[in-house]
């Protein structure tokens, strides 16, 4: 750590969603400002994240990365779980709390950087589940910022539910959102299963109201959004949490957001932190032999898988719509998430007939899905809706099939339907039956020729345009609303460095 420099502290919650984008944080303040960056994580994160930017061949990363000790056992979590990979969807509340145990060790971290620097740092990002690092900035003399890794309608959605539990004041199903308009209304079933059970004295509300409240503390949000793609969905977070919000997203890879990458066959390196299922060079050959437009791509991303009747459901229609797909696979929910995959959960012969046939790609354990969006012959994402996946496929311009599993996926489902127009459901969550006739249906209507399928291709061309021009830097004269957003807020922490 340098002396002289100004620093910056920054805390992800412990997960790939949030890992991987407050890497990219991290990486574009270091390149704009030059200021010294320290990731803070549990050594197994750290790890990932070390693997994470040794493997990164576009740019030298001067990021720091500081372990916190953490002993999973400690809290009733499995041995060596420090994220929610493999972690099974009803212990991870236990990693939430036991990531809010961190506190003690992250002022002794922060102690230690005010001696070796002579001053506090600038500032503390954090995540928005860790807003109890507002008070061990105050403590110490400096500022606390917030990120939410989410988009702004999601995020909006998410901390509006969780402070009011509408669902429970209304003893409704569908209720209106308080920062919304009576007109959004919401639903139960957009929120998963722990949201809707929730009435306030449940461990999930334990932790999540008194984070996000601390969190609204903060000096203002950091969004991984794009001011242009979501007018509405912002209005909504400023006015709900009454503080500035900067949009910095994309935090994506330069290579996927150059004007005409759509696209040829590229290495992206992004995470390659994780086990491969497949060499992502085997992936894009595949993709190379078919036309243009016509793979659909599946992922649930890092952490949730469906049901094992829903897993065949998904097959039937997959097989039976006679369309290629890459799908990203992992095992049916109530299985070992690391185990071995097993050919029983597929329909008989299902491997051999779509491998015979070139109509399907299965990936184990982690596909290369930035390189897999970015590849010409991709033409949609089926999707748990997790905001990365999102912002990936948009920046490519690839209409999304939505399947909202957890978190606030249900609300980003919302939004791309009824607010982008680039999106269509296929179900929600773990429960429902799946029928394999309705994947078929579903697929048809995104990737069939004519109607509403060319017309959600259409919008999400026009948002890859508003994505790319928001992360325009100082070209022919223009600055894209990200960096300008960057730059606001590097002014709101240090008024007296311009950048
Ligand atoms: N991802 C990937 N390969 C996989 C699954 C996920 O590269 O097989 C990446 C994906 O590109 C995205 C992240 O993992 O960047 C998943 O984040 P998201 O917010 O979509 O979902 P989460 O995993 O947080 O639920």
């Amino acid at each position: 750590m340098t002396g002289l420099k100004e620093h910056i502290v920054m805390l992800p919650f412990t997960a790939h969603g949030h890992l991987i984008p407050f890497l990219a944080l991290a990486k574009k303040i270091q390149q704009r400002t030059g200021f010294t960056i320290t990731l803070v994580s549990t050594p197994l994160n750290v790890k990932y994240l070390e693997n994470t930017i040794s493997k990164d061949s576009s740019q030298e990363s001067k990021i720091n990365l500081e372990s916190l000790p953490f002993n999973s056992a400690e809290h009733g979590l499995p041995p060596n779980t420090e994220n929610t990979e493999a972690l099974p969807l009803d212990q991870i509340i236990k990693l939430f709390h036991a990531a809010a145990t961190l506190e003690d060790a992250f002022r002794r971290l922060i102690s230690n950087i005010i001696e070796k620097d002579g001053h506090p740092p600038l500032c503390i990002i954090s995540d928005v589940f860790a807003g109890w690092t507002n008070d061990v900035a105050k403590d110490f003399g400096t500022i606390n910022v917030s990120f939410t890794t989410g988009g702004a309608y999601g995020t909006a959605a998410y901390v509006s539910i969780w402070q009011n539990l509408p669902h429970r004041s209304s003893g409704k199903n569908e209720f209106s959102l308080p920062g919304f308009p009576d007109s959004c209304s919401f639903h139960i079933t957009h929120m998963h299963r722990y949201l809707q059970a929730a009435d306030g004295t449940d461990e999930w509300s334990k932790f999540f109201q008194p984070q996000i409240s601390n969190s609204m503390k903060s000096l203002g949000w950091l969004c991984n959004t794009v001011e242009e793609i979501e007018t509405f969905g912002l209005d909504v977070l400023r006015k709900y949490i009454k503080l500035p919000v900067w949009c910095i997203g994309p935090l994506l890879p330069s290579q996927m957001l150059q004007k005409d990458s759509s696209s040829e066959s590229k290495i992206i390196n992004q995470h390659s932190g994780r086990e491969p299922g497949l060499p992502t060079e085997k992936c894009l050959e595949w993709l190379d032999i078919h036309p243009e437009c016509s793979v659909l791509y599946i992922s649930f991303g890092s952490q949730n898988t469906v049901s094992p009747s829903q897993m065949m459901a998904l097959a039937m229609g997959l097989e039976n719509a006679g369309i290629p797909f890459i799908w990203a696979i992992r095992p049916p929910f109530g299985f070992d998430p690391r185990g071995e995959f097993r050919s029983e959960w597929l329909p008989e012969g299902f491997e051999e007939r779509i491998k015979q046939r070139n109509q399907g790609l299965l990936v184990h354990k982690w596909a290369p899905q930035l390189e897999i969006l970015c590849h010409k012959s991709t033409a949609a994402l089926l999707s748990h809706c997790g905001w990365n996946s999102i912002m990936e496929s948009l920046s490519q311009g690839v209409p999304i099939i939505g399947w909202p599993l957890a978190a606030e996926q249900g609300y980003n489902l919302k939004m791309i339907v009824e607010e982008m127009g680039v999106g269509v459901e296929l179900t929600r969550g773990l429960q429902t039956t799946l029928k394999k006739e309705e994947v078929e249906r579903v697929i048809n209507v995104v990737m069939g020729k004519g109607g509403k399928g060319e017309e959600m291709k259409r919008k999400a061309v026009e948002i890859r345009k508003l994505i790319r021009a928001a992360a325009i830097n100082e070209e022919e004269g223009h600055t894209g609303s990200s960096f300008q957003a960057l730059d606001d807020f590097i002014s709101a922490i240090y008024p007296t460095k311009s950048c």
